[in-house]
């Protein structure tokens, strides 16, 4: 760690409740300070006093692409290369569309059952839209690489499986894809934020990936979307609004696109979202994605220890090899539902995903070696004392 490094964690830059042990930072990340001050300056003197011209003397205009520089530097993409707005959905469709509008020779997309459901349902709504014999082809995550063929236009793949932490190797998978001929789609949701991600060095031509999970944005900030620079000057663009075109205040009557991955951007981005979400990521600032890595790695190992030694009751269902992990740590158990309503009654908030998996997130921005151990025990006397197995804890809720 250099001088200019700062020292991890950087926990007193979080707002988060006393007595609270947040291990749900993957889901969805808590409020960094200095965020409210700064949307309730932007309201008041900005879109307050400014009004209209807020657009050119606040610089909105250029917010996402001001935005998609500071995400950019953390999932190794040039400047530039990266635009912000939406949700993670719409940039899985515009990145898919134009993904395949760049192989028209070809019908398939390739996928695994490990992806996230809406990246497959955008990917299936398109396949509709088009008709033309397009199909969706959804293997096992480890036959990813030998399931690329000739017929492969793009291959869709999510790094880091939501449920249980399990990363693909970027690099290989997307050699593999381009060996084939296919374009390379990453979906970055669990990755931004923490892992190391080399997109420049992976050569893939689209990544697309959300900013309320590891990057602390806030419920609902806009998803980031990136293209290879060569990719970024010829793609097209299925949804082709206003603000994506090469000069919207001209309102020219024909569609022409912007130059580079500007061309991403659809409509009015929304910049009370985007300004907590700017002023979030300054948390980020002298911070090394390498060191979170091996900070998060030091947590998760500590984690596993832990319950594995006190809780007979789980099995570990995320890969045991930390090299095969992203941020999270997931443990099976029957009654996991009630399981972890119960842990976050007492103070650990994780989440639960169906069918049986118990989902914990390691952010070492604002956890250390001393909640982990405390969450673990109290898991254990949760489990011990089968404090779980009551009504209460059973009733499911719309969020999980
Ligand atoms: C979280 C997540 C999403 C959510 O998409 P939104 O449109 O932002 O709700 C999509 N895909 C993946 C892989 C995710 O992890």
């Amino acid at each position: 760690m250099n001088a200019t490094t700062r020292t991890l964690p950087v926990k007193e830059r979080f707002h988060l409740p006393k007595g609270v042990i947040y291990l749900d930072g993957n889901s969805l990340g808590p409020l960094p300070r200095g965020t409210t001050e700064r949307v309730q300056q932007m309201m008041e003197q900005e879109w307050g006093d400014h009004l209209i011209t807020g657009w050119n003397r606040d610089g909105w205009m250029e917010q996402p692409a001001r935005v998609g520089n500071r995400v950019a530097r953390l999932i190794g993409a040039p400047a530039g290369s990266v635009t912000m707005g939406d949700t993670l959905s719409v940039k899985v469709y515009q990145a898919l569309s134009a993904a395949l509008k760049l192989r028209p020779a070809r019908r398939v997309i390739l996928s695994d059952s490990g992806n996230f459901p809406s990246d497959l349902y955008m990917a299936q709504g398109l396949i509709r839209q088009l008709g033309q014999g397009y199909t969706l082809r959804v293997v096992a995550p480890e036959e990813v690489a030998g399931a690329m063929d000739d017929t492969v236009a793009v291959a869709m793949i999510t790094q880091v499986d939501y449920r249980t932490g399990r990363m693909h190797d970027m690099t290989a998978i997307t050699r593999a894809a381009h060996a084939a001929g296919a374009i390379m789609l990453w979906d970055l949701a669990h990755s931004a934020g923490a892992v190391p991600v080399d997109l420049a060095g992976s050569s893939c031509e689209f990544a697309v990936g959300c900013t309320y999970k590891y990057l602390n944005g806030g419920p609902g900030a806009p998803a980031f979307i990136y293209a290879r620079e060569d990719v970024a000057a010829e793609m097209q663009p299925a949804l082709a609004g206003w603000l994506g075109h090469d000069a919207p205040f001209a309102f020219e009557p024909e569609y022409r696109p912007a130059p580079g991955i500007a061309r991403m951007r659809v409509g009015t981005p929304p910049v009370i979202q985007m300004t907590a979400l700017e002023q979030a990521l300054t948390v980020w600032d002298g911070v090394d994605m390498q060191d979170v890595r091996a900070a998060s790695i030091r947590l998760s190992e500590l984690f596993i220890k832990e319950v594995e030694a006190n809780c007979p009751q789980l099995r570990l269902a995320s890969p045991r090899d930390p090299a095969m992990r992203g941020s999270q740590v997931s443990f099976a158990f029957d009654d996991g539902y009630a399981a972890m309503q119960a842990l976050i009654a007492h103070g650990v908030i994780g989440d639960f995903r169906a069918p049986d998996i118990m989902r914990f997130g390691f952010t070492p921005l604002y956890l250390d070696e001393e909640d982990v151990r405390q969450a673990a025990r109290i898991l254990t006397r949760i489990l011990t004392d089968r404090l779980w197995d009551a009504p209460e804890f059973r009733t499911r809720h719309q969020v999980t």
